[in-house]
């Protein structure tokens, strides 16, 4: 009998990859649910960005690349660093890899056994168990309903502890769609910036914004020097199975990160690379137009929310989800479980988030408007039995 590590044993499989799994599953064998559950836009990668990817194909783009990443794909990177965000990144600085693996990597490079990073709750599904898998501790910051769910200074100089390595923050963010103000961010950075924290500031859905602007803290006086800002392709060019980001540090901390990469994948793939230059060097109606209809399906999730006397949503600006209250007798877990088993419809339970995702449940409308319509209504169906 194999033994195993104490640090895969003490998480959980991710809830979101997993009911993405069996929804997979269940459809082959011809049962018909409907997702609402995964964030992943339903949307073909752009035409001219698979082009790329065949042509590097025939040119012969099929080995190892440098470590961090084609020099090509680290200038389009440093360059879209500096002029959208405001980040004073050169090509030395990026290393190029799927995202979660640059967030990985980030942890194992910084984090030590004892050490605490902090984490917003509700936060993405991942940060927590990945912070465990490099031997350190999570601390949630509370985010929830009542602070719009972005984390204050205030909590978070509260948590600052001597052990305090890391402070990871989302905007646009997962599950709620929440977008830092200016003064929020800039607030956030002050607190890591007093105490020597590294700030992890995960960008992925930058680009699918509706209202407010995109600060990234890294653009902040000073700010450069410590941030990590992590950032990709899956969202906003629609590229999700090409496994294809980059991370953005300074040179202290690139010198250490990209140890971890030679150590582990190498580099990222090669053809998918070219294709990275392609999409950042191309035309953005593409890109354009998905967040229009974001736009108009997060509008029409709202408008059939409205129509559950016992969901409570705050509107989100960004990201393609909704994270409304629920006013159920059961948890959000067991909820989720009835509206699967009774309306056949998947959503994620707000508990996976953390512990003030509770009594929420998550809607991702990267789904079709019919989808969005048919599949709220069903979930309003079973509310009315609760
Ligand atoms: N960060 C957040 C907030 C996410 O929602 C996701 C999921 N796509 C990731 C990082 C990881 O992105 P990728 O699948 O492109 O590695
Ligand atoms: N980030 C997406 C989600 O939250 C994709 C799945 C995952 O990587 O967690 O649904």
């Amino acid at each position: 009998m194999a033994r195993f590590a104490k640090r895969v044993l003490s998480i959980e499989p991710s809830p979101t990859v997993r009911i993405s799994d069996l929804i997979a599953e269940s459809q082959g064998k011809g049962k018909k649910i409907l997702s609402l559950a995964i964030g992943e836009p339903d949307f073909p990668t752009p035409m001219h960005i698979v082009e790329a990817a065949k042509k590097a194909l025939d040119d012969g783009y099929t080995k190892y690349t440098a470590a961090p990443g084609i020099r090509e794909l680290r200038e389009a990177i440093a360059e879209k660093s500096q002029k959208e965000n405001g980040i004073p990144a050169k090509p030395e600085n990026v290393i190029v890899a799927p995202t979660k693996h640059t967030l990985f990597m980030t942890f194992m490079a910084l984090l030590d056994p004892g050490d605490e990073a902090l984490i917003p709750d509700p936060g993405w599904v991942s940060y927590a168990p990945m912070v465990i898998l490099a031997g350190a501790k999570p601390v949630p910051i509370r985010a929830g309903e009542e602070e719009g769910f972005v984390p204050t200074a205030d909590a978070v100089c509260d948590a600052m502890g001597p052990r305090t390595r890391m402070l990871i923050l989302n905007s646009p963010s997962n599950p709620a769609g929440s977008v830092y103000s200016r003064d929020e961010m800039r607030a956030l950075a002050h607190e890591a910036e007093d105490r020597d924290v590294v700030v992890v500031s995960d960008e992925i859905y930058e680009k699918i914004l509706y209202e407010g602007e995109h600060v990234s803290p890294a653009s902040f006086d000073g700010m450069f020097e410590q941030t990590v800002t992590v950032n990709g392709f899956s969202k906003t060019y629609s590229m999700t199975g090409w496994r294809l980001g980059w991370l953005v540090a300074p040179k202290p901390l690139y010198q250490q990160i990209v140890k971890v990469q030679e150590h582990t994948i190498t580099c990222a793939t090669a053809f998918a690379q070219k294709a990275g230059v392609a999409a950042l060097h191309g035309p953005m109606e593409p890109l354009q137009k998905m967040v229009e209809e974001f736009r108009a399906r997060r509008n029409l999730v709202l408008a059939e929310l409205a129509k559950i006397p016992r969901a409570a949503v705050e509107p989100p600006r960004g990201a393609f989800y909704v994270f409304p209250r629920i006013d159920a007798t059961v948890d959000s877990t067991q909820l989720c479980e009835r509206i699967l088993k009774e309306a056949k419809v998947a959503v994620t339970p707000g508990s996976a988030f953390g512990k003030a995702g509770e009594g929420h449940i998550r809607i991702s409308y990267a789904a079709s408007r019919e989808s969005i319509v048919e599949g709220v209504s069903r979930i309003g169906r079973v509310l009315e039995k609760l």
